[in-house]
C-alpha cells in the first residue's frame, strides 16, 4: 500500500534511511585516480553511462596524464580516442578547451570552487557539483541525474521538474549531511529496482511509501503520465 509519509521532509528521512540500508556501499561508480581525470571522466558522463565512460577513459588516461597533454591534444585525434562516448567531438572540445583555462587561469591546477568549475567550457552546476564532492570534499548541492530526478519525483518528495529547480528544493527539505549520498543511492535504486521503464515495484524496499507503486496506483508522478 504506497502511502508516503505527512511531509515531504519525513518523506525523505525515511526514503533515505532505507536506501541507506539496502545500498551501503554505494558511492561514484566512474574510474578516476586525481582530480583532472575525475573532472574529465565527469564531463564525459553526460548523456553517457559511467559504464562506457570507464571504458574508454581506461586507455584515455594512459596515453593523456597532465593537463597539459590535454590543452596540446590535435582535437580530432581526443574525439576520436574518445570512440564511443556520445557527443565526443563536443566533449573533445570542452575537455581541451578546459585544459588551456585550467593552466592559464588556475594554475594548473583543476578550481575548487563552483564559480571556478562552471567557468571552465562545458561545466555546468551538476558537473562541478561532483568534482567538488570527490575531488575536495567540498558539498555545495545535491547532484541531480536522470535517477534522482525521477525516483524523487515518483516519491513525492519533489514535484519540480528541471534539474536545477529540484536541486534547489531538495537542498531546502533534505539534511546538509545527506546532500552527496542522496545522489548515490537513488542512482543505486534506480539500478537495481526503480528503473525508468519497468520499475519492480513488488521487490521495492520503498513500496509502502511510495505515491507511484504499480500495485496500488494508476499514475507515475516521475512522468505524470499512466503506467502502461
Ligand atoms: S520501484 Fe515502484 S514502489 Fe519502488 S520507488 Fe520505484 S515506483 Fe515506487
Amino acid at each position: 500500500m504506497g502511502t508516503p509519509l505527512d511531509t515531504r521532509e519525513a518523506q525523505a528521512e525515511e526514503v533515505i534511511d532505507r536506501l541507506y540500508e539496502e545500498y551501503p556501499d554505494s558511492t561514484i561508480s566512474l574510474n578516476f585516480s586525481n582530480r583532472l581525470e575525475l573532472l574529465i571522466a565527469v564531463m564525459l558522463s553526460a548523456q553517457c553511462t559511467d559504464e562506457r565512460v570507464n571504458q574508454e577513459t581506461a586507455h584515455l588516461f594512459e596515453k593523456y596524464e597532465t593537463v597539459e597533454d590535454y590543452a596540446e591534444a590535435d582535437e580530432d585525434e581526443l574525439s576520436e580516442e574518445l570512440g564511443s562516448i556520445t557527443y565526443h567531438n563536443s566533449k573533445a572540445d570542452y575537455i581541451k578547451s578546459s585544459a588551456r583555462t585550467i593552466i592559464d587561469e588556475y594554475d594548473g591546477e583543476v578550481p575548487d570552487t563552483m564559480e571556478g568549475l562552471t567557468d571552465l567550457k562545458g561545466v555546468g552546476r551538476k558537473t562541478a557539483n561532483v568534482v567538488l564532492q570527490h575531488g575536495y570534499d567540498i558539498v555545495e548541492g545535491v547532484v541531480v541525474d536522470t535517477h534522482v530526478q525521477r525516483i524523487s519525483r515518483r516519491l513525492g518528495i519533489t514535484e519540480d521538474e528541471r534539474p536545477e529547480d529540484i536541486e534547489q528544493d531538495l537542498m531546502g527539505i533534505v539534511a546538509e549531511e545527506h546532500w552527496q549520498q542522496y545522489t548515490h543511492l537513488f542512482i543505486s535504486h534506480g539500478r537495481a529496482t526503480c528503473t525508468a521503464r519497468n520499475p519492480d515495484c513488488g521487490d521495492c524496499v520503498l513500496e509502502d511509501l511510495c505515491p507511484s507503486s504499480k500495485l496500488d496506483h494508476d499514475v507515475d508522478l516521475a512522468s505524470g503520465e499512466s503506467w502502461d
